[in-house]
């Protein structure tokens, strides 16, 4: 809903076999927010955040984290080895990463440099990727190729395309978004990660440091010892019979996760609030798919669009958060809630809208850090609500907080 949504890449794109990564989707938890350039760069962004910082409760702390998202990991600070091993993991019929004790919300679990990167293709081919290689030490290339291939029996999707080469289908298979340069989006693989399988309800969730060049991934929810850390390589707000599809069509492999595995009619009921999520999340952010309306018609869709909703959209909000929260798929709230925070800025209702910032800014802080542009992006609208575009567009009006 915001003008400022620049396009589909910040926001999990519902196409079909969309994917070319084991993670296509960049940045899940930002998905329905603005353009974040504007307050991430410039240094008085910083110093307006801090000069409005006040001692009330509803106002963001002067340290970057108030307990949330700590950058270094809370349960493993005395421990000096990692808080995960590599194992087989039976129900994929190879190896996945486990947690070797208990792991707290927020953690950073792992924190990897990528083995090398490569620009976005037609740049991107074989000859590149092995070139890259060539620079890798031997033992670095044996762990490459012993990598998966999802690529390996098949040619790259087209019909009449040359099939995919081992070294460039295990760098699709594997490699994750990691920031973008001057001459475009790049990606990487991590050697480390690349072990982490897929659950339609991960208990990881990953982000990149463009300060470190390094990714960091955070335990979404608290973890147990011995159970096994995952990510999600497709979206998850579909139905399985979707996620299956998806799975299949980039992976090859159907998925035998917890929430794939219920039974028929735990299935149907995860399948019904997995679909409800996706609708709201379309609902809540069309105007945000569509970056060429201007204010004018932004203004005139959302007054239109509030009238049609007799309670108010956030309404809807509060809902796909009880649907997350039943799904345990949090990744999505900081999103939700930058919408709930847009919707009461909308009617200058600030008290509110500080509420909703606030829980945006602690929900992206666990799963992206305190540092992160969206993390950054929430704080400095929880001490200053008044400086989002949209603020006062529609008259003013009470809706509801969060809670
Ligand atoms: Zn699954």
């Amino acid at each position: 809903m915001a003008t400022r949504v620049q396009s589909p890449p910040g926001r999990p794109s519902m196409r079909h076999g969309s994917s070319r990564y084991r993670h296509s989707r960049s940045s899940l938890y930002v998905a329905h927010t603005p353009s974040l350039e504007p307050i991430t760069t410039p240094d008085e962004d910083e110093d307006a955040d801090e000069s409005t910082v006040s001692s009330t409760p509803d106002s963001p702390p002067t340290s970057p984290s108030p307990g949330h998202g700590q950058e270094s990991s809370s349960s493993s600070t005395d421990e000096s080895s990692p808080p995960y091993k590599i194992a087989a993991a039976p129900l994929t019929d190879g190896v996945g990463l486990f947690a070797t004790r208990a792991i707290s919300k927020g953690t950073i679990v792992l924190c990897e440099a990528p083995m090398f990167t490569q620009p976005s293709p037609p740049t991107r081919t074989n000859s590149t990727v092995m070139a890259a290689l060539s620079q890798c030490t031997r033992d670095e290339q044996r762990q490459y190729f012993n990598l998966a291939n999802a690529h390996k029996s098949k040619g790259s999707g087209a019909p009449g395309t040359q099939p995919v080469l081992p070294a460039l289908g295990i760098f699709e298979t594997n490699a994750l978004p990691c920031g973008k340069t001057r001459s475009g989006r790049r990606a990487g693989v991590f050697l480390t990660a690349a072990r982490l399988n897929h659950s339609c309800r991960p208990n990881l969730a990953r982000s990149w440091d463009e300060t470190s060049q390094q990714m960091a991934f955070r335990a979404l929810r608290d973890v147990a010892e011995g159970e096994e850390l995952c990510l999600n390589y497709v979206d998850v707000i579909g139905t399985r019979a979707q996620r299956t599809e998806e799975l299949q069509s980039a992976y090859g492999f159907e998925c035998v996760c917890e929430a794939c595995a219920l039974g028929f009619e735990e299935l149907a009921e995860s399948d019904r609030r997995r679909a409800a999520i996706r609708r709201l999340f379309e609902e809540v952010a069309v105007c945000g798919n569509e970056p060429t309306l201007g204010l004018r018609k932004v203004r005139s869709f959302v007054i239109d669009w509030l009238r049609r909703c007799s309670r108010g959209s956030y309404v809807q909000v509060k809902l796909a958060l009880q649907l997350l929260k039943e799904e345990e798929l949090v990744h999505y709230e900081a999103s939700f809630c930058f919408d709930g925070f847009q919707f009461c800025i909308l009617v200058s209702d600030f008290v509110n809208a500080k509420a909703w910032i606030r829980k945006a800014w602690e929900a992206s802080c666990n799963t992206s850090g305190p540092d992160s542009p969206a993390s950054r992006a929430f704080k400095m609208y929880w001490a200053n609500p008044r400086a989002h575009e949209l603020a006062g567009v529609l008259p003013r009006a009470t809706l509801h907080g969060p809670d």
